[in-house]
């Protein structure tokens, strides 16, 4: 699996109020649901072959498009690791780190972006089937399953966090309800 090339156009240009100069893959947090041995978006189920996913619209956005400022396209990432409870008591819930590069749009909590890659996932607590299940999918990805108190540390391998100058205080675009109504895609 090859690196991502860094995004070539601004990549928060559309971001509410902010217009950074950077060029770098930007880390982000979130979850997946484990199903057949592969990890899926949670919420429209999602594959991500090889551990990468582009964004997509239902909404008749065009894949250069992506994210729109006045959607809910992209791919979800948080700014900060999603807390270990959230997915411990689950028995298909995983947390874990990726890359977001090309276009971003920056809210308050985290972004939306054009295309993302799965750098590190989280390894349950329990020593069960989930824990097994979760190994096994990260072998076949090549990616890294590493403690919750590893994964900060382990993403920042391979990108930046987005600062939190750059970050809008205060979302002006309607998409900024995205995280409340639909989760992380
Ligand atoms: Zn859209």
């Amino acid at each position: 699996m090859s690196e991502p090339s860094p995004g070539t156009t601004n990549p928060l240009e559309d971001a509410a109020g902010v217009a950074p100069d950077l060029a770098v893959a930007l880390v982000g947090f979130r979850q997946w649901r484990l199903a057949d041995g592969a990890l899926a978006s949670m919420y429209d189920g999602a594959s991500w072959p090889d551990g990468c996913l582009t964004a997509c619209c239902d909404c008749g956005h065009s894949r250069e498009e992506l994210p729109a400022k006045d959607c809910s396209c992209g791919v979800y990432a948080y700014y900060d690791p999603c807390p270990r409870t959230a997915s411990a008591a689950t028995p298909d819930l995983i947390g874990g780190a990726v890359v977001v590069w090309g276009r971003v749009e920056a809210h308050i909590y985290g972004m939306r972006g054009q295309h993302a890659r799965i750098v590190a996932v989280e390894l349950p607590l329990s020593r069960g089937r989930k824990r097994r299940a979760v190994i096994e999918a990260t072998e076949r990805l090549g990616v890294p399953a590493v403690p919750h108190r590893s994964l900060k540390s382990v993403a920042l391998r391979h990108g930046e966090v987005l600062a939190p100058a750059l970050r809008p205080k205060k979302t002006l675009t309607r998409a900024a309800n995205v995280w409340a109504r639909n989760g992380p895609v």
